[in-house]
Order: C-alpha cells, then sequence, then structure tokens
C-alpha cells in the first residue's frame, strides 16, 4: 500500500506529515519512574484522559453546587437533555442515525436489554451463535439468556470457529453453519471487531446471511466504535452495543453505546424492560400518565443517566469531532500499516502478527501471537516503558491511536522490541 521506510528520520518524516499530530498534546500521557512519557499502546483497553475532561466535569460539579436540583433544567447544560447532547457526534462515529443512537448503562446490561428485545426464541429456533473466541462477557450473557429462557446453554450456543491451525473466522464457515442450522438459530450476536485477534468483521456480510436465514442480528462493538468506520445503519443489523472507555476515552467504567436500526424505532410490540426514562419526554413528569413508549433508541433507556460520566464522554466525543473521525481512520490504516511494516521486517520466528493484514479487515490493534506463549516478552516490554496487554493464552494486543499516538512511538516500540527478542 504505502511505501514505508526503516529508520528514525522516517519516523520523524511521517509525524511532520501527520495533520493530526498536535492532538496528542490534548491529553494526558502517562510516564515512567523518570517523567518520560509511556509508549501507550493500550487505548483499546482503557483510552487515555483528554485534557479538557476535567473541565466538562467541573462544569457540572459547579452547577450541581450551585443549582441543586435546579441543574435539571437551569444548568448550563441542562442535565434532563445531557444525553442528547453526545447523540450526534456518536451516531457520526459509529454511522447511524441518531435516532438510532443512545448512550446509557454499561455495555454488558445493555446487551441484555437488547436481548429482551432481540432475542425471542421458540421452541424451534431458540439457539444463539456466536464467534469462537468471543469476549468473556459476551459469551456469558448468551449463556445466561438460553437459562433464563428454559434452554441448555450448551445445546442452545453455537460457535463460529476459526479452522484447526488458524486464529481468524472464515466466512465459508458461517455460511456451512448457518445453512445446517439457521432455521434453529433466533440471535446471530459477533464481535464487530474481535478483541483477540483484531478481525473486524464485515458487519453487512454477517447481517445479510443471518438475516437470509431468518436470525435477528446484533454486534458488540465494543472494539469497533472509535476505531473503525462501522457504517451500522448501512449493515442493516438490529441491534449494536459498545462501551465508550476503549478507543472513546470516557474514563474507567463509563457509560455504553446502544444501536437499534431504524426500522425498529416504532415498534411498540418489541418486548422491552422499560423505565421512566423509556416513557414520552412531553410527559414524563406528569408521573401518573399511563406508559407512553418513546420511539428510537432512546426508548430503551430506563433511568435518569450520570451526569459526571457523560460529562467526560462529552468531552472526549469533542476532540473526535475537532480531530474528524474519517481523518483519524485515514492515520489509523497508515499508523497500524508502519506498525506491521516494522513488525514484518524483524522477520523473527518467535512472533507472529495474528490480525488479518488486509487494512480493511482490521482496525488499529495489532495482535502479536508470541512462540510457546512466554509472558516474559510482555513483561519485558513493560519494564521497557512499553504499555501493552497479554491476553492468554499468547497474545500480546498492541494498539497504535490515531489521536494520541505518533509514528516515533511506533518505532521505539519496535525498537526496544527488537532488543529484547
Ligand atoms: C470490553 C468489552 C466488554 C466489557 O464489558 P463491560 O460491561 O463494559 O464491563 C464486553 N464485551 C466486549 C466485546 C468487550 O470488548
Amino acid at each position: 500500500m504505502t511505501n514505508y521506510k526503516l529508520g528514525l528520520d522516517f519516523a520523524k518524516q511521517l509525524d511532520d506529515q501527520d495533520q493530526l499530530s498536535d492532538f496528542r498534546q490534548q491529553f494526558h500521557i502517562p510516564k515512567d519512574k523518570n517523567g518520560k512519557d509511556l509508549i501507550y499502546f493500550c487505548g483499546n483497553s482503557l483510552g487515555l484522559q483528554p485534557k479538557i475532561t476535567k473541565t466538562y466535569i467541573d462544569q457540572e460539579l459547579q452547577d450541581w453546587a450551585n443549582l441543586g436540583v435546579e441543574g435539571h433544567t437551569e444548568g448550563k447544560n441542562p442535565w434532563l437533555h445531557y444525553h442528547e447532547f453526545l447523540t450526534d457526534t456518536m451516531a457520526n462515529i459509529v454511522g447511524a442515525k441518531p435516532i438510532e443512537v443512545v448512550v446509557m448503562n454499561s455495555l454488558t446490561a445493555n446487551l441484555h436489554f437488547m436481548m429482551v428485545s432481540f432475542y425471542q426464541p421458540t421452541p424451534k429456533r431458540y439457539k444463539i451463535l456466536i464467534e469462537g473466541d468471543a469476549f468473556p462477557s459476551d459469551k456469558y450473557a448468551v449463556e445466561s439468556q438460553l437459562r433464563h429462557h428454559g434452554y441448555d446453554d450448551k445445546d442452545g450456543l453455537i460457535l463460529w470457529k476459526a479452522r484447526k491451525g488458524e486464529e481468524l473466522a472464515n466466512y465459508d464457515d458461517l455460511e456451512t453453519i448457518l445453512n445446517e442450522h439457521g432455521d434453529e438459530i433466533a440471535l446471530v450476536m459477533i464481535g464487530g471487531v474481535n478483541y483477540y485477534t483484531g478481525q473486524f468483521f464485515d458487519l453487512k456480510r454477517i447481517t445479510d446471511l443471518g438475516h437470509k436465514h431468518g436470525c435477528v442480528v446484533g454486534f458488540d462493538c465494543a472494539h469497533g466504535a472509535g476505531n473503525v468506520q462501522l457504517n451500522l445503519n448501512d449493515s442493516g443489523a438490529d441491534f449494536a452495543v459498545w462501551c465508550t472507555y476503549k478507543y472513546l476515552n470516557s474514563g474507567p467504567g463509563s457509560l455504553s453505546g446502544a444501536f437499534v436500526h431504524e426500522r425498529h424505532a416504532n415498534n411498540k410490540d418489541l418486548n422491552r424492560f422499560t423505565g421512566w426514562w423509556s416513557h414520552n419526554k412531553k410527559t414524563r413528569f406528569r408521573m401518573r400518565d399511563e406508559f407512553d413508549q418513546l420511539p428510537g433508541a432512546e426508548g430503551w433507556q430506563l433511568s435518569n443517566p450520570p451526569i459526571l460520566s457523560m460529562a467526560a464522554i462529552r468531552a472526549s466525543l469533542d476532540v473526535i469531532k475537532e480531530a474528524g473521525f474519517d481523518k483519524l481512520c485515514e492515520k489509523s490504516k497508515l499508523l497500524t500499516g508502519y506498525f506491521e511494516f516494522l513488525i514484518n521486517q524483524l522477520n523473527n520466528k518467535d512472533i507472529k502478527i495474528i490480525t488479518p493484514s488486509d487494512p480493511n479487515q482490521r482496525g488499529c490493534q495489532l495482535s502479536i501471537q508470541v512462540k510457546n506463549a512466554d509472558k516474559s516478552l510482555y513483561d519485558k516490554l513493560t519494564n521497557a516503558g512499553v504499555i501493552t496487554d497479554w491476553r492468554e493464552p499468547d497474545v500480546i494486543r498492541c494498539a497504535p491511536i490515531p489521536l494520541y499516538n505518533s509514528f516515533q512511538d511506533v518505532y521505539n516500540m519496535v525498537e526496544r522490541l527488537k532488543q529484547l527478542l
């Protein structure tokens, strides 16, 4: 794709040409004991803190201090509508229409709430298909849904596994599973970008396949949101969920996003759990009205949301908006392509990248498989000031983030890796 070159000068040249390089200054970069910036490649696990986050949270603390309950209506950013301040930017990032998106709850909770509506098993069609190496929380969640509806969680769970000796899931196998078992499967629920391999699935292809067999299709986009162009509306998926503390830099344990396709926006027949925040905004505070379902994704809300956490999301989304998500994705491809080039140049038999080499089938993360599952390499990297993460059984996940990582970060990381190998 690009003609990458070896050497520090080339990294510097790429940084000089990078129109987004200044955004790094807008983040707190963790430091080592000597006060030097760590090489932080863990934004896929917990994104770094934008410097403006504190200002956004302080504003709400101040309104709370000065106004008390009146902050709901009289605050600078009235809390009553606060979640709406996030919607447009969030919808843009995940490729959805505003009516399809809401920020609420935590991720696994949202996955369950979506399944309350979109997993409607019948005695003939009750199984759930997930990818073989799904994130544990997702697997536990769908297993518990099966049990909740009275089904056996072993019999009811179908895994789309990579072939023996391979790491990546193969679409032919998905087709085979659906051809053989499609009429037993109620729900296809896939991680949009696999947390372990970094494989970015073709959401539209999977959705079309699932729908062709009469299955409902949903995605957990925890590793996709803020990392790749998800185009959720165009994918046709029934629902999606994601967290905001990974690529969306909103702080530990922050709220989740949810997407419900517009074709379900006004469907009042869908089963769902409701609360006062699912009720018509105009009459919510009359309190004694019969329940009146709010249309769109907002209709899945239950509670009045935690404003301090939302303020952090708002701060982070404003930074992303300023950079431009399209531009971030462009830089991401260049940055990760460069990273891949340098790793491949090491030509070392003890490590192997298992993430797809096709830039359209991955985000920024590269998963480096280590021979003999030698975790000491990861430990040494950490000691050398490179923050990555180790995922059992044998992978170091590294995510250069276009908002705050530089080409020189990538260069320096690979130099340190080279010394350790
Ligand atoms: C990070 C992640 C989670 C974490 O779930 P929480 O409910 O936010 O703790 C779940 N699923 C996937 C796929 C993830 O990547």
